[in-house]
């Protein structure tokens, strides 16, 4: 059976009135399913008791659900997600004074097996549907506004998985988010991030795609970053770099680049300079992020000294630099951590 989220509202309206029913019954049940998020026909009050049993029978209605709740210290909250076939995905809730961040996965594991990540390794099991997107958002968003007073003000797709490697069921969950007829979110306020997936980001760059991206870069040395990230084999960073210029002539977007620092791997004055060069066809904004340490201890935080001289020297350049702390430390909140350690737990 279809499930209701997969229909067109074309065909939905068809159905209805095939059914004996009101065309005006189409815009009802979209704005539930698209608007206010229902969970079941159950709760769309504003169809008779017939039409909804009727709807029960004709499609299956997929709904994801929070399977687990851990609260940080730092009151980040980071959630496991249950999809319908009993798979798990990860989300994160991150407050700071003016926002709320809801960070999103776009698939059930991940292919792309980076040194430095628990989703690595899981291996890819599925792409997330795009209606399973949008139920990220939507739970999160209830738990937002229970736990911090406010709506989920920006999204980033930075859990589990890599968007562009599920380009289409992203680009939908993009385009529900933001429909005025939906739940209305500025673009500006979605970020989608990126390993470095060429033939996407000049899919992105052709349809002037209109949120923020961010790449994953964590290293300007080839040899240093196909180490860390696999995915550089078939992305080389000289490919990268044409394709983010190519990024940024078509929009004229600053390009923001994501890098951990991890001890003794990525953090010396010269990769900074390495770094540098990389950046130079385009304007970036440079987001260093503190390694968020695991059991494994395969990699460490860069000691203070070390991050400051890599630092220092990025703003020499006169580049924009942020130092973002790590959230959620004792939570586990880095990727893949927590659905990671359940289901070892279950083995
Ligand atoms: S860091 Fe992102 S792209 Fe790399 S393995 Fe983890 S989820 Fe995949």
């Amino acid at each position: 059976m279809e499930d209701i989220r997969d229909i067109t509202y074309e065909r939905l309206e068809e159905y209805l009135v095939s059914l004996g029913e009101k065309k005006f019954r189409a815009k009802q049940i979209w704005t539930w399913l698209w608007q206010k998020g229902a969970g079941s026909f159950e709760e769309m009050s504003n169809l008779s008791k017939p039409l909804r049993e009727r709807l029960e029978r004709g499609f299956t209605f997929h709904r994801a659900e929070i399977e687990q709740e851990l609260r940080s210290k730092d009151t980040t909250l980071k959630y496991a997600i249950r999809l319908h076939d009993g798979k798990e995905v990860e989300g994160v809730l991150i407050p700071s004074k003016d926002r709320v961040t809801a960070c999103v996965s776009s698939q059930v594991g991940c292919p792309l097996g980076c040194a430095f990540c628990a989703t690595g390794t899981m291996g890819f099991i599925r792409n997330l549907h795009y209606s399973e997107i949008v139920d990220e958002y939507v739970l999160m968003n209830r738990k937002a506004i229970a736990a911090y007073g406010h709506e989920i003000s920006n999204i980033v797709f930075m859990g589990m998985g890599e968007p562009l490697l599920n380009f289409d069921n992203v680009m939908t969950a993009i385009d529900k988010l933001t429909d005025p007829e939906g739940w209305g979110l500025s673009p500006t306020r979605i970020t989608l991030s990126t390993a470095g997936i060429i033939k996407g980001i000049k899919a992105l760059a052709d349809r002037n795609f209109p949120c923020g991206l961010a790449i994953s870069l964590h290293s300007a040395d080839p040899i240093v970053r196909e180490t860390l990230m696999p995915v550089t084999q078939g992305n080389s960073l000289h490919d990268l770099q044409a394709a983010l210029r190519y990024y940024h002539q078509k929009t004229g977007d600053r390009i923001t680049l994501e890098y951990l620092l991890l001890s003794f791997v990525n953090d010396s004055v010269a990769a900074a300079e390495q770094l540098a060069r990389f950046c130079r066809p385009f304007p970036v904004k440079i987001n260093i992020i503190e390694y968020n340490e695991t059991p494994d201890g395969k990699f460490h935080k860069s000691y203070p000294n070390h991050r400051e001289a890599f630092i220092e020297y990025l703003n020499s350049c006169n580049m924009v630099v942020r130092v973002r702390a790590s959230k959620g430390q004792d939570i586990a909140a880095a990727c893949g951590q927590l659905v990671k350690k359940q289901g070892d737990h279950r083995e």
